[in-house]
């Protein structure tokens, strides 16, 4: 038990870390190239956010938060998502008040209690990013774009960009009253669960996986028949965008997502390869929910991508890049009269910013050069009684084999020459 990490966690060991530090630089340099500026909003947040944010009655909220009461008897819920931390931030600090277009991007980890499985755990990580403040379809696109290109910039082929609407508050009523009546009509054939969102949430039975591949969905109403002028132009002008910007896409009328403040544009990336879970990154527009958490009636749109299932991606395609983790100067202490007379030239080395390490278990020699050249070092430094009565270092070159014994103060100039 105390030797075992909780169920959905993962420790990200240092033969991973490279991986993920790799993907995190790629992160930060699209960002920077679309000018979104980071944000970190806090792990944890009061329940309330996330029930008002993701809306009572979802998945989410009603069977996978880590919600507990904390010592002063609030109530506090590890984020599981981060899109209403941020617009809680945004309204707290006040972030409209300079710009109409606030751009943001996020990295970190969120909490769901699910049933953990490959590339779904229950820390997971996210990269996403929120465009506050504006409703022109444009801003849609480029975020689509954003995704797609850095998921591009990683290496990844066999993406898929899937796109719908979902329709605003004018219009979206028509249409769930069209799909209530048709899944009714239906009733015998859905399963337990959509049973239970034929009241709640009927669109969201157009995302079930048990009833996806059953006839009648094929021939459930499209929402494409129910737009508003709004509606229906701003998805045209997504579209419009998107082509001119030459990203292929796909529109596919049951991508509605799991949340109730989604408005207008959906979308979604998919890496086939993976299988059932196959989206790598989705989001869409959610002009409804800034007002929800209590500011002024405020358009945004934002993904979020799943670090994991993209790592698990780069390493289907074998795209995750060897790490090197060399170091250059390896020293080899003989003898415990050197061994401080060692620890001061590591120190040194370190100070002039060359990479050096040193096997701190009074060891041979020669178990000693071993280690050296298990380091990837290109120099083995030996010091031992005469180095020191000399003030001077021998210099293995571990590549080429040549040895030298050189003054103390030209060790710099020879590492880095
Ligand atoms: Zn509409
Ligand atoms: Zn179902």
């Amino acid at each position: 038990m105390l030797t075992n990490a909780p169920r959905g966690t993962k420790d990200i060991l240092p033969s991973q870390a490279g991986a993920w530090q790799w993907l995190e630089e790629k992160i930060r340099e699209v960002c920077a190239l679309y000018s979104y500026e980071e944000i970190r909003t806090p792990t944890f947040e009061h329940t309330e956010l996330f029930k008002r944010g993701i809306g009572e009655g979802t998945d989410v909220v009603e069977k996978e938060m880590y919600t507990f009461t904390d010592r002063g008897e609030r109530s506090i819920t590890l984020r599981p998502e981060n899109t209403a931390s941020v617009v809680r931030a945004y309204l707290q600090n006040k972030l409209f008040a300079n710009a109409g277009l606030v751009k943001l991007f996020y990295v970190g980890s969120m909490f769901r209690y699910d049933r953990p499985q490959a590339g779904r755990l229950r820390e997971f990580h996210q990269f996403g990013v929120e465009a506050l403040g504006e409703k022109n379809p444009a801003v849609d696109a480029e975020i689509i774009l954003l995704a797609w290109e850095f998921l591009r910039s990683l290496g990844l082929t066999e993406l898929k960009l899937k796109i719908n609407t979902v329709g605003c508050p004018a219009c979206r009523p028509i249409y769930r009253q069209k799909l209530t009546e048709y899944f009714t009509e239906n009733a015998d054939e859905l399963c337990g669960d959509c049973r239970r969102r034929l009241e709640k949430n009927p669109m969201r039975i157009l995302d079930c996986k048990v009833d996806a591949l059953k006839d009648f969905m094929d021939d459930a109403p499209k929402i494409e028949t129910c737009l508003c002028d709004d509606c229906r132009e701003h998805f045209n002008a997504l579209k419009k965008f998107l082509t001119a910007a030459g990203v292929e896409y796909e529109i596919n009328p049951r991508l509605v997502r799991g949340l109730d403040y989604y408005t207008k544009t959906a979308f979604e990336i998919q890496y086939a390869p993976l299988g059932a879970q196959s989206a790598v990154a989705g989001g869409g527009r959610y002009d409804g929910l800034i007002k929800e958490i209590g500011g002024d009636d405020t358009p945004a749109v934002g993904f979020a991508a799943g670090l994991e299932r993209i790592l698990l991606a780069l390493e289907l395609q074998g795209l995750v890049p060897a790490q090197d983790k060399k170091i250059s100067a390896f020293v080899v202490a003989g003898g415990a009269a050197a061994e401080a007379y060692a620890f001061k030239l590591l120190t040194d080395l370190r100070r002039e910013k060359i990479s050096a390490a040193m096997d701190f278990g009074r060891k041979s020699m020669k178990s000693q050069m071993k280690a050296a050249a298990k380091s990837g070092a290109k120099f083995a430094l030996i010091v031992g009684e005469d180095e020191v009565a000399s003030s001077s270092v021998t210099v293995k070159n571990l590549e080429t084999s040549a040895q030298e014994k050189i003054p103390r103060e030209k060790i710099f100039e020879k590492i880095n020459g």
